[in-house]
């Protein structure tokens, strides 16, 4: 297996500020501290696990160029553009739009190269130049809007990916499933309407964006049926997630017949994340990975990328992702030192209502078919 791999130094540059998850504040108790829990080391931590375990030098490193303006407009508004670009240039930065998510000067240039990853990604997966890969890209994107962004997030970098492949390579149609543990809204809100994308989001039930990611969020006129949320319970674990690909991602695809399948990979659905309760293991993200691999190699030639999402535990995310990268290299799963507490904890049994809650959303497979974007 070839594997295209992106990261970027100055993505481990991206400024969250001295907040902890919202900005410090003197008044209200809220202590400035070293580690914003979006601080980019847990992301310079998980590459620099897969550097030193030697993956590094099997991966087909991809170099990262920023996206251009036109990248960025293909999916956000003029003015969310013009608004990062302005705050980006003042002294201490700015805010991607809720007043939660700090940048520091010059963050709309890291935002664009996070962006620009994705894209370059897609571009050597599409033209075969690589087998599959992962854009270890930073800041995250899935929460970003068409007209804001929020939630630690700039500019939807796999949405941009994912119109670059329509509008510049000319693929039909393509499918984002989105494993990070929140919901993926800002995908959702980007092709509501659009037959063209499929957006699946597998998250914690009302974790985060407070109201949002219920199932009866299925897309609207013509992209009726094309949003698909999946809502788990908190405690939900490797068995969960396992039997959501096979009943219901695994079956949305086969009907969708994507040209290109995309993973909005966080890693914040994990035993160890501070901002969910989750419990799903790196062997448990090594498995959802091959289920990806495999559907892929069934209906797409084997074309996918996966683009970096959340993911706060600096401890275990790296681990999270080097499983996954090894699987992508189809190498085996090989335990890690968190493996002997987070593989007896529970979550590799299904329990009756988190299977309730998979078998409720399984009326949504109904609406979705190739078929009716061709017809
Ligand atoms: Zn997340």
């Amino acid at each position: 297996m070839t594997t295209g791999y992106v990261w970027n130094t100055r993505y481990g540059w991206a400024d969250t500020g001295s907040g902890s998850l919202f900005p410090s504040d003197a008044t209200t108790g809220l202590q400035p501290i070293g580690h914003h829990l979006a601080h980019p080391d847990t992301k310079r931590r998980f590459h620099e696990l897969i550097a030193v375990s030697g993956l590094l030098d099997r991966l087909h490193t991809i170099r990262a160029v920023a996206a251009t303006e036109e990248d960025i407009l293909r999916v956000h508004t003029p003015q969310h553009l013009a608004r990062i670009m302005e705050e980006s240039r003042q002294p201490k930065g700015g805010d991607a739009g809720d007043g939660t998510s700090p940048f520091g000067r010059g963050g709309y240039e890291i935002a664009a190269l996070s962006a620009g990853g994705a894209i370059q990604l897609v571009d050597q997966v599409v033209a075969g130049r690589v087998d599959n890969g992962y854009a270890l890209v930073n800041p995250p994107g899935h929460h970003a809007t068409r007209a804001t962004g929020m939630g630690f997030c700039v500019f939807n970098n796999v949405s941009i990916a994912a119109a670059y492949a329509k509008d510049v390579l000319g693929l039909e149609r393509v499918a984002v499933v989105d494993w990070d543990v929140h919901h993926g809204n800002g995908t959702q809100d980007i092709w509501y309407s659009d037959p063209t994308v499929l957006t699946i989001s597998i998250h914690q039930h009302l974790c985060f964006p407070p109201g949002s990611g219920y199932r009866e969020e299925r897309g609207t006129g013509a992209g009726e049926g094309y949003s698909i949320n999946i809502p788990l319970p908190p405690g939900s674990g490797d068995a969960a997630y396992l039997q959501v690909m096979d009943q219901l991602v695994i079956p949305a695809l086969r009907e969708f017949r994507p040209d290109l399948i995309l993973v909005a990979s966080g890693f914040d659905a994990s035993m160890m994340d501070p901002l969910a309760r989750q419990m799903v293991t790196s062997a448990g993200f090594a498995r959802l990975t091959r289920r990806m691999l495999d559907i892929a190699a069934d209906l797409c030639d084997g074309r996918i990328a996966f683009v970096q999402e959340g993911g706060y535990s600096p401890h275990y995310v790296p681990f999270c992702g080097l499983a996954v990268i090894r699987e992508l290299l189809g190498e085996p799963f090989e335990p890690d030192p968190y493996t002997p507490i987070v593989s007896t904890q529970g979550g590799d049994v299904l329990l009756d209502h988190e299977a309730a809650a998979i078998d409720a959303a399984e009326p949504l497979l109904g609406a979705v078919s190739g078929e009716s974007v061709s017809g």
